[in-house]
């Protein structure tokens, strides 16, 4: 049975490449990394009922753990190769793993990116995903380098995911058509697009860059402790979607763009005098970038309210929300 859920898996991610000198199906994968580039390896873990709802379309939980992973080579501006996959599933349920696969292999195949090998096992619903990528040395992007001074930008646009997942708790509206806000919501929650070519474009022109996987303010504190600055948001400058707007008032689009996770987009740093290129761009690449504040001396971020005052974004509620 597990023999014909990996000939299954094999099957369905097909992917030749040339620097995959031999891939499933021996003891290991041998790879020949391109001579002149760095290695960018990362691998993140799914749990049922804790990374994604329990009862999810197996489809976007393939998609979803590999999307994540490809996050993390985006936010290095790393270009993806490979990929290691773990499944710990609680039955040989071959409908569940063809759904997967191919939920993984539809985000896999435009990237070109080679399932070369993994481990299939029995237990509670668990998935995890390595990646590789190539990086031409010394010109990743990291969390450190973000200088006083410099701008900080984010792609796409914030607290979509977290209000997908709010949605999710809700029951459905019956007046609600299949290509309304909701939908949208939740396509983000469930099909987060990671921001590869961002990332590669931001290689020369990004002081530090990280992707937003936990919230906005936890994730740029960590560019601002990892490169000793600080850094002031300005929440009315923050990108917004019509769909969260339509769907919450200011206040709770607000909460969910600050400190919701799962929107897989990049916040980033950039000197003032690149701002208008870098934008143009990343318009060019149909995720655009849009400037949330700047790096300041000191640490810890700060966030502008609507009326010009700091939020008290300290107390409980803002980290704790929804
Ligand atoms: P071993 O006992 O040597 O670990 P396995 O039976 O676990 O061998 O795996 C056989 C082959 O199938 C290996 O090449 C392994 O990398 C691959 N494989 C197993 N499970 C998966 C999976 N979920 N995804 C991709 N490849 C897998
Ligand atoms: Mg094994």
């Amino acid at each position: 049975m597990e023999f014909d859920l990996i000939e299954l898996i094999r099957q369905r991610t097909a992917q030749s490449r040339d620097d995959v000198r031999l891939g499933m199906g021996d003891d290991a994968a041998l790879l020949a990394v391109p001579p002149g580039q760095e290695l960018a390896v990362a691998i993140d873990t799914l749990v049922d009922g804790v990374h994604f709802p329990h009862g999810s379309a197996a489809a976007d939980i393939g998609w979803k753990a590999l999307a994540v992973n490809l996050s993390d080579l985006a936010a290095m501006g790393a270009s993806p190769a490979w990929a290691l996959l773990a499944l710990t599933l609680p039955t040989g349920d071959a409908a569940f793993v063809e759904g997967f696969v191919d939920g993984f292999a539809q985000l896999a195949q435009p990237h070109r990116l080679a399932l070369v090998g993994g481990d299939t096992t029995r237990g509670p619903l668990t998935v995890s995903v390595a990646v590789h990528g190539f990086v031409p040395p010394g010109r990743a992007l990291t969390r450190a380098g973000a200088r006083v001074g410099d701008v900080v930008l984010v792609t796409g646009t914030l607290g979509d995911a977290a209000a997908g997942l709010h949605a999710l708790q809700q029951p459905r509206r019956n007046d609600e058509g299949s290509s309304g806000p909701r939908e949208f919501l939740l396509d983000r929650l469930n099909r987060p697009v990671p921001r590869l070519a961002a990332g590669i474009a931001l290689r020369e022109q990004a002081h530090a860059c990280v992707d937003v996987s936990d919230g906005l303010l936890a994730d740029l504190r960590h560019i601002c402790v990892a490169s000793g600055v600080g850094a002031e948001i300005d929440a009315s400058l923050l990108p917004l979607s019509s769909a969260l707007l339509g769907l919450h008032d200011d206040s709770t689009a607000l909460h969910f763009a600050l400190s919701g996770g799962d929107d897989y987009e990049l916040c980033f740093c950039v000197p003032a005098s690149r701002v208008a290129q870098v934008q143009a761009d990343l318009a060019r690449l149909g995720c655009g970038a849009t400037r949330i504040g700047r790096i300041v001396a000191g640490e810890g971020v700060r966030v502008r309210g609507q009326d010009g005052a700091w939020l008290d974004i300290a107390s409980s509620g803002w980290e704790h929300f929804a």
